[in-house]
């Protein structure tokens, strides 16, 4: 059973929600942005109480109750 669906077609099962990331930058000697390392962390982890939508129809995807996993979604 999926955590998350669409609640129009079952076959969609890509989503677009909310994940606070930790990114370590490279900043130069005044403290400027040089480059983004990327995701080392997760702050907050996209959660069942977030919107979700669908990426293929944009509809408001059904959450259920249960665990989501958490890691960088990028790396
Ligand atoms: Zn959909």
């Amino acid at each position: 059973m999926s955590l998350v669906r669409c609640p129009n077609n079952s076959s969609h099962n890509e989503f677009v929600t909310t994940a606070h990331e930790v990114h370590d930058w490279v900043v130069d000697s005044d403290g400027n942005f040089i480059e983004d390392l990327g995701c080392s962390e997760i702050a907050v982890a996209p959660s069942i109480d977030n919107i979700w939508r669908c990426r293929i129809c944009g509809a408001e995807a059904i959450v259920m109750d249960g665990f989501v996993e958490k890691r960088c979604w990028n790396v």
